[in-house]
């Protein structure tokens, strides 16, 4: 069940701690992927890492989501290497965050341009070659706090809210086309990007959590590698939520 035999796909932030998690699910059912991210050494050292250790001939490009021309080529150079696009996860993202009086215009800017107007691009790109085929898969990842906001993340927030709101368009426009575009929505995973909140500030936060911990980049994983599959054929804008009860949001 769930196989991705034969099926390509392109994974942003694929060096991430989600975006990883995101790539071995994908790479583990099958899928041959295009790494991407902004920074080529890391990436380069994760495909390795990937090719050993599941196996697969998986690819890296790198791309600097910030750069509008960049990203606008980023499809087009998958489909070059990869012959084709089955699947696109637009992971990647970055919090600047501040509290709303603070917050500065360049936060807002960057947050946006990378997390909500790179997704849009990637999407319109990845629709042509999907249509042609007749098949396709997108999932972002946006967050909880798109549903249930956050002090200090108005930016983030709204960015996340954005992209939801962009892949229920979306998905009812190439619905017909058998194109799906879903979103998963974490709650607080073990990356990275939260591992610098202070022992105090995670304390709080798994008591928030009714299964009283945060999540796991694996628990992303599997989440994106089943509304891949072609089991999740009826399956669109939708956003499944994994955020171990935290928010039960329907
Ligand atoms: P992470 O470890 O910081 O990874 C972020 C990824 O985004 C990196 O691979 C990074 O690649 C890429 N990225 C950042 N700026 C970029 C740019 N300008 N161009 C291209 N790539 C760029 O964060 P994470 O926790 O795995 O987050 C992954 C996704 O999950 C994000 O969308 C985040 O908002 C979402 N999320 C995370 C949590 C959580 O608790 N961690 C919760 C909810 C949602 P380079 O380093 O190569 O640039």
């Amino acid at each position: 069940m769930f196989s991705l035999e034969g099926m390509t796909a392109l994974v942003t932030g694929a060096s991430g701690g989600i975006g990883s998690e995101i790539a071995k699910a994908l790479a583990r059912q099958g899928a041959r992927l295009a790494l991407s991210g902004s920074n080529g050494g890391k990436l380069r050292s994760f495909r390795e890492e990937l090719n050993d250790e599941i196996g697969g001939d998986h690819v890296e490009i790198t791309c600097d989501l910030s750069n509008s021309e960049s990203v606008e080529e980023l499809v087009p150079a998958t489909i070059d290497t990869l012959g084709k696009l089955d699947i696109l996860v637009n992971n990647a993202g970055i919090t600047r965050d501040n509290l709303a009086m603070r917050m500065k215009d360049e936060e807002w800017e960057q947050v946006m341009t990378i997390n909500l107007e790179s997704t849009f691009r990637l999407m319109r790109a990845a629709a042509r070659p999907m249509m042609k085929a007749r098949f396709g898969r997108i999932v972002t990842i946006t967050s909880v706090v798109g549903a249930t906001g956050n002090p200090g993340q108005m930016n983030y927030a709204a960015a996340k809210a954005g992209v939801t709101g962009m892949t229920k368009s979306f998905a009812q426009e190439v619905a017909s086309r058998g194109i799906t575009a879903n979103c998963v929505a974490p709650g607080f995973i073990r990356t990275p990007m939260t591992d610098v909140l202070p022992d105090a500030q995670k304390e709080a936060l798994n008591q928030r959590i009714p299964m009283g911990r945060m999540g796991e980049g694996e628990d992303i994983g599997s989440a994106v590698a089943f509304l891949s599959s072609r089991e999740a054929d009826y399956i669109t804008g939708q956003t499944l939520h994994v955020n171990g009860g935290m928010a039960m949001i329907s």
